[in-house]
């Protein structure tokens, strides 16, 4: 935890502000204080008891009154702190927040010591009191609220940040401190629209592409530690970003990886060493760890017919190898997807999802010949069944267990072709949806459901999504 602390009207929330808005949460114990005024109602009884019924109202509790109380009489704020503090403080201790905007920090050396790092905010008292004024107290509540905090004692860990000139001298301050907290191959604000074959979505406020298992782990260390919520990205050709981007760290595993290589250049290797058994795989767009995940599939080939084991990376930093049998692979699953990102595709820290890294292969001795004469006819397919001039993820809905396919089920229901906006069920392929230009994740979500909607009423099959859909 790190606090972010300072003496009234230095600035601290400002900092918190700045905080903030680069993506990290800030906990303010001001304002958890106000939660549990509300919610606490032992803490309401107390309060009662001490400072009169007057004390309370049904927002918790009377600000006014209790700071027009407390702020002439240190006797009084003492008694407040001793009724609060305990509360506030267990109930920090379950959040755990990465930052806490904590102006008690003074006067609560246990608090101090369980910080990682501690920001003062300072500011000469000339800035504190204009300060104060600009936020409409009286100069005799200024002047009695600068009285009852006394500079801060602080033992160790801390860093002082001067706060006595503008909001963007401020800022600058802020985001160099900052910054020595972030690993150093993160890139801020990333159009992850680039980075999908769908060619929609908005923003990641993170954004890394490791190349080693030191950055993994560090990177993995990092969102644990500011509970920054991730997202493995491979090739990212089954994946539909929301438009508000991602509210975290896109980790797009880098070629360095076998995870991280295309399916194609693995499967022309092979070739080139007369060996084959997933090349009809041919022309799918993604990496080896996105086919792993998904158990990528075409032509009754599917990338688990050559594994023979896959390695991968737990949150806790463990190398963890499978065999093909461990990996329990089935129709566009695996044991990686069924661990948790299927329910729920983006890791805040608490599931116990692996990064695919590396993978092992028992491929078949087959002519070069034969594997090329393969990859030439799949691609041809390829070419003529699906619509890959426009943007696209790929097949939307797996294939249900009933004898027909997702797409037929489509077509059977006179779909091909309906749109919203400019997302688009495809002429050539129901299974597929195109963007025509300016699609949105909004767009692709509601013709999806349509979609769902009509198969259930015409067909009465419920259709599954085979497409990751990444929420913000
Ligand atoms: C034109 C087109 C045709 C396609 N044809 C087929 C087809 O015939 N058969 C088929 O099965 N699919 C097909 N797809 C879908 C897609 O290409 C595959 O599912 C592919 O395997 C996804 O790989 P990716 O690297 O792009 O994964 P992404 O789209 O980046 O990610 C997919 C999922 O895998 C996870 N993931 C990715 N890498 C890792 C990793 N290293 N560790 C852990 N999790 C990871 C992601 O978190 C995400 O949940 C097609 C797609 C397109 C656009």
């Amino acid at each position: 935890m790190i606090a972010i602390t300072g003496l009234i009207g230095s600035g601290k929330s400002l900092v918190a502000d700045i905080v903030r808005g680069e993506g990290f949460e800030v906990l303010d114990a001001d304002a958890l204080a106000h939660e549990l005024y509300k919610e606490d109602a032992e803490l309401r009884r107390k309060i009662a008891e001490n400072f009169g019924k007057e004390a309370l109202n049904e927002s918790g509790i009377n600000r006014k009154y209790i700071a027009d109380l407390v702020f002439c009489d240190e006797q009084k704020l003492k008694l407040l702190e001793s009724i609060v503090h305990p509360v506030l403080q267990s109930e920090i201790e379950k959040r755990n927040p990465p930052f806490i905007e904590a102006a008690v920090l003074h006067k609560w050396p246990e608090f101090s010591k369980k910080m990682q790092e501690i920001w003062i905010v300072e500011a000469d008292e000339d800035a504190r009191r204009q300060r104060l004024l600009r936020k409409g107290l009286t100069e005799g509540d200024v002047e009695r609220r600068m009285q009852t905090q006394k500079p801060l004692r602080v033992e160790s860990g801390e860093r002082r940040l001067e706060n006595n000139g503008t909001e963007a001298e401020c800022r600058d301050e802020v985001l160099q401190v900052l910054g020595r907290h972030i690993p150093k191959g993160i890139k801020r604000n990333v159009l992850l629209k680039k980075y999908c074959t769908f060619k929609i979505g908005g923003f990641a406020k993170f954004f890394a592409e490791p190349e080693s298992v030191e950055e993994i782990l560090e990177l993995l260390d990092w969102c644990r530690k500011f509970k920054i919520a991730y997202f493995i990205l491979g090739g990212g050709s089954n994946v539909l970003f929301s438009d508000k981007g991602f509210d975290g760290l896109v980790i797009k595993i880098g070629k360095n990886f076998i995870a991280g290589k295309s399916l194609h250049s693995v499967i022309q290797e092979a070739a080139a060493h007369g060996l084959g058994g997933i090349e009809k795989l041919q022309g799918i767009p993604g990496t080896i760890g996105g086919a792993i995940y998904m158990n990528a599939g075409a032509h009754s080939q599917q990338i688990s017919d050559c594994i023979k084991n896959v390695t991968s990376i737990a949150q806790n930093g463990e190398l963890i190898t499978r065999t093909k049998e461990q990996c329990e692979f089935s129709y566009r699953s695996s044991i990686f997807k069924k661990s948790g990102q299927s329910l729920n595709p983006v890791n805040r820290g608490s599931d116990n999802d692996e990064i695919i890294l590396f993978a092992e292969f028992d491929f078949i001795p087959v002519s070069e010949e034969i594997i090329n004469k393969n990859r030439k006819e799949v691609l041809a397919w390829r070419k003529e069944k699906q619509p890959l001039q426009y943007p696209n993820a790929g097949s939307i809905f797996k294939n249900p267990a009933s004898h027909l396919s997702a797409g037929a089920l489509i077509d059977a229901c006179g779909l091909k072709g309906s749109a919203v906006g400019d997302a688009q069920v495809s002429e050539l392929h129901a299974n597929f949806i195109v963007n025509r230009g300016e699609a949105t994740a909004k767009d692709v979500k509601a013709l999806m459901k349509k979609i769902i909607d009509e198969v259930q009423k015409n067909h009465d099959v419920a259709l599954e999504p085979e497409i990751i859909c990444v929420p913000f």
